[in-house]
């Protein structure tokens, strides 16, 4: 009988995980990018014999696929993609293949904002206490790469919507839904239904034995709750002060965490990340740890120790009583709105890029509170003009991070925070938010 044939659509780091997991479970494969694959990555297929093409896709050649792995950058609507699926070709994500070929438990994270920062710290949680965790999703190398070369008795898997997409069968142990607010919903014919029940696939296929960790709170969540059967043992969280789940008490002074049959608390000022956007993280992380099984002491531990991530409300120095605050991830409005209500003293906001559709009343009553200036970065800034102007006392234009540093540098004054938390993609001035944070940071470092 002849090989199962699977054509893997994109050669990042989740295509190329899968292409290597493919040819080691006896498919052919073909990995296919109709743009450019990084050195990187054209090395390790190469290492491993796997045939590549770049810059075009042979169509029908990836039409006789018996299964076609998408990486989560490739949209749905993408004609080859529509092309496959009229012939009735499995597009599945990386996630869904890697995980037919292991048996280790899942634990899995998804929500509009908050999953790199839950995934790095569960992570950080399960490896402290000696569990042998790997990372994965968004983060750290693929899950299907980790499967065929490097296997975990655990993994922590960060999935975003576009990974939940094409999953069918997989099934996560633990699966923590964080939040849904609008984002990427030019991806999803610009309905926040579609990209709910996307996010909701991360419970599908679970039964009594597997828990779904998930905010209380959230009534987007609760919508889309209604009417589902939720198979797992649901577990919540919540801000409120409630003995019927994970919740803050005391005026929100402790943690209160009752998960897996188990109970305990440890006070708020003793969690390494602040904001309480970093609360619900900080609860849903350690929910999942306690269902693990991991020893409480351990646990506090390791959520007073996590030294942050990198781009998320990262301090970065404070000089002449000025801090300056790196929140280059805020790419929604949503994040800015956490990172601002967060913020203690009177504000220098950094503001702008690609703008996603933003709709900048949420974070208005925070703006008008907190902010002094605004410094717009941007290619287009008239929008954040239009919304913002007259709403803080000073509203400037830069067209660089150098630029935009140093009118922040005259714009504070001791006592006052400068945050860039932009609201909006980087893509216009910047390669990715990666480089905006860096860009920012090397110049705030060099005042
Ligand atoms: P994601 O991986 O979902 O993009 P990150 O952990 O990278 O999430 O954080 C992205 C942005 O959202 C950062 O600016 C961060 O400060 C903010 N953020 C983190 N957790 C939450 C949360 N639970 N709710 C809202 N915003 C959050």
């Amino acid at each position: 009988m002849a090989n199962k044939f699977i054509a893997v659509l994109g050669g990042g780091e989740s295509g190329v995980g899968s292409a290597i997991l493919a040819q080691k479970v006896g498919c052919d494969v073909l990995l296919s990018d109709s743009g450019a694959i990084k050195d990187k990555y054209k090395a390790m297929l190469e290492a491993h014999g796997i045939a590549y093409e770049e810059g075009h896709h042979s169509v029908e050649r990836i039409l006789q696929a018996d299964e076609i792995v998408k990486s989560p950058g490739i949209p749905l609507t993408a004609p080859l993609i529509v092309r496959a699926v009229e012939r009735g070709i499995p597009v599945i994500s990386e996630i869904e293949f890697a995980g037919r070929y292991t048996a280790s438990k899942m634990v899995c994270i998804t929500g509009s904002n908050g999953k790199t920062t839950t995934t790095l710290l569960t992570h950080h949680i399960l490896c402290s206490a000696g569990i042998d965790a790997g990372l994965a999703g968004n983060v750290g190398n693929s899950l299907a790469l980790q499967v065929a070369e490097e296997p975990h008795d655990v993994y922590v898997v960060e999935l975003s919507s576009f990974q939940l997409d094409n999953m069918y069968r997989f099934k996560c142990d633990i699966a923590i839904l964080l939040n849904i607010t609008p984002d990427h919903l030019d991806r999803y014919d610009h309905s926040m239904d579609n990209y709910a029940e996307a996010k909701m696939r991360i419970i599908q296929n679970q039964s009594a034995a597997d828990t779904f960790i998930y905010w209380a709170d959230d009534p987007v969540i609760a919508k889309h709750l209604v009417g589902k059967s939720v198979g797992a043992t649901a577990l919540r969280f919540t801000d409120r002060d409630d003995d019927r789940c994970a919740a803050w008490q005391d005026a929100g002074q402790v943690m209160h965490i009752a998960a897996g049959g188990r109970e305990w608390s440890m006070p708020v000022s003793a969690l390494s990340l602040r904001g309480i956007h970093n609360l619900y993280n900080s609860m849903a992380a350690a929910m999942a740890a306690t269902v693990c099984g991991v020893d409480v002491e351990q646990i506090k531990q390791a959520l007073s120790t996590f030294p942050g991530v990198e781009h998320r409300l990262e301090r970065v120095r404070v000089k002449d009583g000025v801090t300056w605050i790196n929140d280059s991830k805020a790419t929604n409005v949503n994040s800015t709105y956490y990172a601002l209500g967060s913020m203690t003293q009177p504000l220098v906001l950094i503001l702008g890029g690609k703008d996603k559709g933003n709709d900048y009343s949420e974070i208005a009553s925070l703006v008008r509170d907190k902010v002094k200036a605004i410094v717009c970065l941007g290619v287009d800034n008239s929008k954040l003009h239009a919304f913002f102007d007259g709403m803080v006392p000073t509203v400037v234009d830069a067209r660089s991070m150098a630029e935009a540093v140093a009118r922040c540098n005259d714009l504070a004054s001791e006592g006052m925070t400068v945050l860039l938390s932009p609201c909006c993609a980087s893509f216009d001035l910047f390669t990715s938010y990666e480089d905006r944070g860096r860009q920012f940071k090397q110049q705030v470092n060099a005042l």
